[in-house]
């Protein structure tokens, strides 16, 4: 029989703090109709992102926020089930911007066609070799430019970007150290991925303290994932010309009205003629080609790990998207709808 609805959360209400149910609704909305040139694909996996919290809200952001009434928006990743395009034909696979639903239809030119048969799991294009994988990339390389023998300190560290910027620094022929949430998230950063050392911030007291005695040459560069209080610390334990790399500030998201770091070490970057620069993954597009040749490479290489955190069930999609802001996720944080549902 076939489906006439599409499954989807959709935003009712901006959230204040963590989202609720009453904010982010399910319903079975009307499956549309794919128009010239377009593409509808059944979606595979759906891509939980901490920047989706951001578009939940309305302050003025990098892109427009969700509309009230619109399905949560993510990337995701499907099987073409319908085409109006003669570049996409049914069983291909392909991802896109779309939302937390079960069908996502857009036109061909939204697409970017994948390989299934790569070699490495289709998940890892919303991870490694995709958003977050470039976000590491870029933003290390680009945005901090860290030298063989310099310290890299990373927040987040045994997140999605985390975990793939200090491998990356290692290779670099850096020092690396990782803030984790968990004694067993700091154990798979120093063991399975060759940091130098890990803070478990939840337990090592002062920031500022466990920071200096990790790093006992200074910080040269600074990877910040978490904002709040830890970025503040951190700024406190930088080298003259440190660069800091501002890439998310997950502490602060769920916080309705939240007062922002108490910059009392923004001194610093005086003190320490430090470069500071925030960034965004969709600044580097035009280069994401070069991006993703190189991390694939690694990845082939067995040079450069990644953890995916994969949970299946569109219905879990709200607790599962939560996780991200607890700590209990374990690397790159992914929803799948199985083909066979
Ligand atoms: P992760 O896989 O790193 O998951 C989020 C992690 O953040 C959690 O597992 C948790 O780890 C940590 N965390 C949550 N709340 C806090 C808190 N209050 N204090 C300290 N740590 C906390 O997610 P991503 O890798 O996808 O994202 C990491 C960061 O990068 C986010 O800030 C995100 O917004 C940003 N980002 C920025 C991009 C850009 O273009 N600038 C693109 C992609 C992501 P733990 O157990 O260690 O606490």
């Amino acid at each position: 029989m076939t489906t006439l609805t599409n499954r989807q959360y959709y935003l009712a209400a901006r959230p204040e703090g963590a989202p609720t149910r009453a904010d982010v609704p399910c319903r079975d909305a009307p499956l549309a109709k794919p128009g010239e040139g377009e593409v509808q694909l059944r979606n595979l996996y759906i891509s939980l992102d901490p920047a989706i919290r951001g578009w939940m809200g309305d302050d003025p952001n990098y892109i427009e926020p969700i509309a009230i009434g619109a399905a949560i928006r993510s990337t995701v990743i499907g099987r073409v089930v319908k085409s109006n395009s003669p570049d996409y034909k049914v069983g291909d696979v392909a991802m896109t911007m779309g939302g937390w639903e079960e069908y996502t239809t857009v036109p061909a030119t939204a697409l970017t066609r994948l390989d299934e048969h790569m070699g490495v799991p289709l998940s890892s294009f919303l991870g490694v070799l995709g958003p977050t994988g470039l976000t590491a990339y870029f933003g290390l390389l680009d945005v901090a430019q860290p030298k063989a023998g310099e310290t890299v300190l990373v927040s987040a560290a045994a997140g999605a970007v985390g975990s793939i910027v200090g491998q990356i620094a290692k290779m670099q022929g850096c020092r690396v150290v990782g803030m984790a949430g968990s004694d067993e998230k700091c154990s798979w950063l120093t063991g399975e991925l060759g940091f130098d050392d890990a803070i478990n911030y939840r337990n090592c007291g002062d920031y500022k303290l466990a920071i200096r005695a990790a790093c006992p040459e200074g910080v040269d560069v600074y990877f910040d994932n978490v904002g709040g209080e830890i970025l503040d610390a951190g700024l406190a334990c930088l080298n003259k010309f440190a660069r800091v790399a501002v890439c998310g500030w997950i502490s602060t998201y769920n916080i309705a009205d939240a007062p922002g770091p108490r910059a009392r070490n923004l001194w610093q970057l005086v003190a320490n003629s430090v470069t500071i620069r925030g960034f965004v993954v969709i600044d580097y597009a035009e280069r994401f080609g070069e991006g993703v040749a190189q991390l694939a490479e690694w990845v082939l290489a067995g040079k450069l790990l990644a953890r995916e955190d994969i949970v299946d069930g569109l219905d879990n999609v709200l607790p599962t998207f939560l996780k991200l802001f607890d700590g209990s996720n374990n690397g790159k944080l992914v929803l799948r709808i199985p083909e066979e549902q």
